[in-house]
């Protein structure tokens, strides 16, 4: 038990909060975990469930006398919750946040710091398909990375504490720089992310014209395309409408490829075919060896889907 913050806050208590909270308790990194949420609903629950060790009304009662702030509302929603939060802030404290989305997040965050309080992005590569209090569970961040954001300027015993408490969570971490952040993120989540809600979308027409094939029928390459399009639809909202340009760039990547893919069908091309899937294969072996998936059979799924 290594205390890195006396007091920490966490403002809203969804599945990462809450995934917060439990991994904070486990590893014993704080003295006082104190939470609060925008709902009565969700404080209640948070009560319930004694997932830390005060819940407050308001964010403004929350972040009094804490250490480390950390910001786990929806990316939208962050520039009014620091507004709030801003003249309650203890001189020397560390605010930060778990956004997906960088860039959105320091234009948000930074025009209301206080002179004496210092920003740190944080971005836990983790999450589920679930939201809210209940959702959240220690070892959601095991193994997992967490990229760091400091503001410029940063002291570095500040960044270095912040990246020893995720590294206490059960996390790796990872400096980076908040655009290339964005960029990388477009790439390893928000694109496919976005790819999940279009194919599962196009199956939802489809499946006004078959009945309930696609339901029945749903292999495996489809079932992870809903589960990831299950994905909270205010966060994902958010996420798009604030990294609309390192989504887009992507985004017209794909499309090019696509198209390209597309016209190797059309004429025939099984060597284009061969030559591309033997290439995006690779990228999946080196996945499995930086232990970043299973390969283990159906993806370390329980049972075999029926067929
Ligand atoms: P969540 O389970 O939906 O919880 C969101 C929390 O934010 C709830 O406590 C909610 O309060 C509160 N909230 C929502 N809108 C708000 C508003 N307008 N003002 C104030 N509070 C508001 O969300 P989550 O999955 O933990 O995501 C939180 C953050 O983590 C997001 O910024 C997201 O980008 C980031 N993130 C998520 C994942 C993931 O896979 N889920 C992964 C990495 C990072 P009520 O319950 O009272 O409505």
């Amino acid at each position: 038990m290594t205390v890195i913050y006396n007091k920490i806050a966490l403002i809203g208590l969804g599945l990462i909060a809450g995934s917060m909270a439990h991994a904070t308790r486990r590893a014993g990194l704080a003295t006082q975990i104190v939470g609060t949420a925008r709902s009565a609903e969700t404080r209640q629950i948070a009560k319930d469930i004694n997932l830390c060790d005060q819940i407050t009304e308001t964010a403004a009662e929350a972040v009094k006398d804490a250490d480390l702030v950390v910001l786990c509302v929806p990316i939208g929603a962050m520039e009014a919750v620091m507004k709030d939060i801003a003249p309650h802030l203890k001189p020397g404290a560390v605010v930060s946040d778990v956004g997906s989305v960088k860039r959105a997040v320091f234009e948000a965050v930074m025009p209301q710091l206080p002179e004496n309080v210092t920003f740190i992005g944080g971005h836990p590569m983790a999450g589920t398909e679930h939201s809210g209090p209940r959702s959240g569970f220690a070892e959601l961040f095991d193994d997992r990375w967490c990229l760091i954001v400091p503001s410029e300027g940063a002291d570095a015993d500040a960044v270095q504490r912040l990246t020893d408490f995720w590294g206490g969570l059960g996390s790796k971490c990872a400096q980076m720089e908040m655009d290339h952040h964005d960029l990388v993120c477009a790439v390893v989540s928000h694109t496919p992310h976005l790819i999940a809600y279009t194919m599962v979308g196009v199956a939802d027409d489809l499946a006004r014209v078959t009945e309930s094939e696609v339901v029945n029928f749903s292999a495996a390459g489809f079932r992870d395309f809903t589960r990831i399009a299950a994905s909270d639809p205010t966060m994902w909202r958010d996420v798009f409408l604030s990294n609309k340009d390192a989504t887009l760039e992507i985004l017209g990547r794909f499309t090019e490829e696509l198209f390209a893919l597309q016209r190797a069908i059309r004429q025939g091309d099984g060597d284009h075919l061969h030559d591309y899937f033997t290439r995006t294969r690779a990228i999946r072996r080196g996945i499995i060896e930086a232990g970043q998936d299973t390969d283990a059979p159906n993806f370390g799924r329980a049972s075999a889907p029926k067929s």
